[in-house]
């Protein structure tokens, strides 16, 4: 019965499982069992149910057993062992036997109800049926295998319906393993699905967490822009306050602005009068600057066309002499000067004091200084800008000055100038002036020394010096001249001309030895051409300006004079009187003016002219030992003094 209860509980189990278990008959038959009220049956002993319903039996149950009629003792003592159990066996089937035979005919005497129990067909204890009864016991037993009969009979279909249900149940088991297996694979599936749906949360997770980040970190950016929007919206606020203001300056200014507009007008208006005016004004100017040009030139032509001008240069720290005795200059008097000396007299021995009278267009006593020189001859350089050929000699000994006349002394300053440098200087600035009334210059500049009558450009180094320098005439009509092989230097201001004065300097410093100084045996010739043009007028000026620095005037002593020597002294003494001859033929108006006699005249012809304008330097030393030669350099500059040279004319186009 455990086994059955196991076995419904499995049935109920699985019945709850599913619905398709045939459950009714075996409940029926267990009711059955239950009403019939059966001994206890130990299912130990039960016996195998044939398919039709067969039963055979192999042992008998404890409790049957326990019914059995109980061997005589006699017959258990007389058997024993193997022996007696086999009689006692053969001795139970007879009964059975008999008992089955018995059964075809009714025991009336006992008959036990066909529902009742085996305790219910036995008799009552206390009244067994007696020993010798057998048909009694016979019946019993008959009953008690009819029962039996049908309760296998019961078991067995309840076997069969057990067994159906077990088929049921193994193909239900079968099915449910399919299922299960179906199950366990759709598991499976689903366990797979499940871990690709955790990877896809665990991503999604990590997805979430870097929104997240991502979200707090566009939070802090949309807070930060928030704050910059609060930032520009407070500079806007600022901004358009100072928009307004703005606007408010912007309509003042356009106030100021259309007051202004109206100042500017008129003043446009004012600025054309004005120009108006200045054109008069310089239409008035240019009248007054020809009027300027005829004065000055009439002038010059008052004070001659040839001027002589005398230097007396100071005695030098190094040189000896304390005083300058033999020479006086009339007080207040800027134009004359005495040089005397004590002569033996015609009469008798005794000596006297000879007194030689020099009158010249200006005496520049020993203090005067360079500035005042050149002060006095601005005038006539700037005759040079207005298109007159302007010559200026130095003339004089070795060592009266003549060269620091003209260019200045070695060591030079602003203040101790030249002539050349100062007359440059006036020349570019005065025609930068000249620029503003429509005047505009081109110069060009040229540098060279005359020596024994020969020429050599100063502007290049001796060592170049193996060329030809030929004076020609630019052409038959043009009077002109140009030196053949010369660099004539195109210069645009003072200090391109310095930096050719000092290389002429350069090239031109030779050994200083007294006799053999080159430098005071030659005339060098500073010449600056200068053309000017005044496109609004169609005007144009062409002129030279010369500065010479003459060589030294000095008479050699003839017993010195020998070879080379007597030959640069003839030359020397040649061009100098040739330079006094041409100015006396000039002066004298004398139809040949003996130009070609010398380089030096032959060169500055155009300027030697009378429609040039003429100024010699005769510069004296203040040395007693050179009385004589400052006589003799006196006398020639009072020759020259004397002539009257015609009038200039301006070289004009
Ligand atoms: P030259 O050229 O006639 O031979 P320099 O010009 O060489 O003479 O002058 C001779 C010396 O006298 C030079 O040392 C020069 O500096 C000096 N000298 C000439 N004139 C003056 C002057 N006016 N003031 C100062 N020193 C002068
Ligand atoms: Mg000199």
């Amino acid at each position: 019965m455990e086994n059955m209860n196991v076995s419904e509980n499995k049935l109920s189990v699985s019945m709850k499982a599913t619905s398709r278990l045939p459950v009714p008959g075996v409940l029926r038959n267990k009711r059955l069992l239950n009403e019939e009220n059966l001994p206890a049956i130990d299912m130990k002993w039960y016996c195998e149910a044939s398919a039709e319903g067969e039963t055979i039996q192999r042992r008998v149950p404890a409790n049957v057993a326990a019914t059995r009629p109980k061997a005589p003792p006699v017959a258990r003592s007389q058997v024993t062992g193997r022996k007696s159990l086999t009689a006692t066996r053969a001795g139970l089937r007879a009964p059975a036997a008999s008992a089955r035979v018995v059964s075809k005919k009714p025991v009336p005497s006992v008959s036990a109800p066909r529902t009742g129990s085996v305790a219910a067909v036995a008799p009552a204890p206390g009244k067994r049926r007696a020993a010798w009864d057998l048909k009694g016991q016979v019946n019993d037993m008959r009953d008690k295998v009819t029962l039996y009969k049908d309760k296998m009979h019961l078991l067995s279909g309840d076997n069969v319906q057990l067994r159906r249900n077990e088929e049921m149940m193994l193909q239900q088991l079968e099915a449910t393993g399919t299922e299960n297996k179906e199950l366990s694979h759709r598991f499976r599936m689903l366990e797979l699905d499940m871990k690709t749906v955790q990877e896809k949360l665990q991503q999604s997770i990590q997805q979430v967490a870097e929104l997240t980040s991502l979200s707090a970190r566009q939070g802090q950016q949309i807070a930060e822009q928030l704050q910059t929007i609060q930032e520009l919206q407070d500079s806007k606020g600022s901004l358009s306050r100072l928009l307004d203001s703005g606007e408010i300056k912007l309509k003042l200014a356009e106030q100021e602005n259309a007051r202004l507009r109206e100042e500017v007008k008129a003043l446009r208006a004012q600025v054309c009068d004005q120009q108006r005016e200045i054109g008069e004004k310089e239409e008035r100017l240019h009248a007054q600057e020809m009027e300027r040009r005829h004065l000055h030139n009439l002038v010059q032509e008052l004070k001659g066309n040839i001027r002589v001008f005398c230097r007396v240069r100071p005695l030098l720290k190094c040189e000896a002499q304390k005083s300058l005795e033999h020479i006086h200059f009339p007080s207040q008097d800027k134009k004359s000067l005495v040089l005397s000396r004590t002569e033996e007299s015609h009469v008798g021995r005794e000596k006297e004091a000879v007194k030689y009278d020099f009158s010249f267009d200006q005496v520049f006593q020993p203090s005067c200084s360079q500035a005042e020189v050149f002060q006095e001859i601005s005038l006539l350089v700037q005759s040079a800008l207005d298109g007159y050929h302007v010559c200026i000699f130095a003339y004089g000994q070795t060592g009266s000055g003549k060269t620091y006349t003209m260019e200045g002394p070695d060591d030079m300053t602003e203040d101790t100038m030249g002539m050349i440098p100062r007359a440059v200087k006036q020349i570019f600035q005065r025609a930068a002036e000249l620029n503003s009334k429509g005047w505009t210059y081109t110069f060009t500049a040229n540098f060279l020394e005359i020596y024994n009558e020969t020429l050599q450009d100063l502007l290049v180094r001796r060592s170049e010096k193996n060329v030809e320098y030929e004076i020609k005439r630019v052409s038959v009509a043009n009077e002109e001249l140009h030196v053949t092989n010369l660099h004539y230097v195109s210069v645009g201001s003072e200090e391109e001309v310095y930096k050719l004065l000092h290389s002429a300097k350069m090239n031109r410093s030779v050994a200083k030895t007294l006799l053999n100084d080159r430098s005071s045996r030659s005339h060098s010739v500073f010449q600056l051409r200068i053309e000017g043009r005044n496109e609004i007028r169609d005007l144009k000026t062409n002129a030279v300006l010369s500065l010479v620095d003459l060589a030294g005037s000095e008479r050699l002593d003839k017993s010195l004079s020998k070879g080379d020597r007597l030959k640069e002294t003839q030359a020397i003494n040649s061009s100098l009187s040739n330079l006094g001859l041409v100015i006396t033929s000039l002066s004298n108006k004398e139809a040949h003016i003996p130009y070609r006699n010398s380089k030096l005249t032959y060169l500055l012809q155009n300027s030697l002219r009378g429609n040039s304008k003429m100024l010699m330097f005769v510069n004296v030393s203040p040395l007693d030992e050179n009385l004589a030669e400052s006589l003799n350099s006196l006398r020639f500059a009072s020759k020259v003094n004397d002539c009257v040279i015609g009038t200039a004319q301006v070289n004009r186009k």
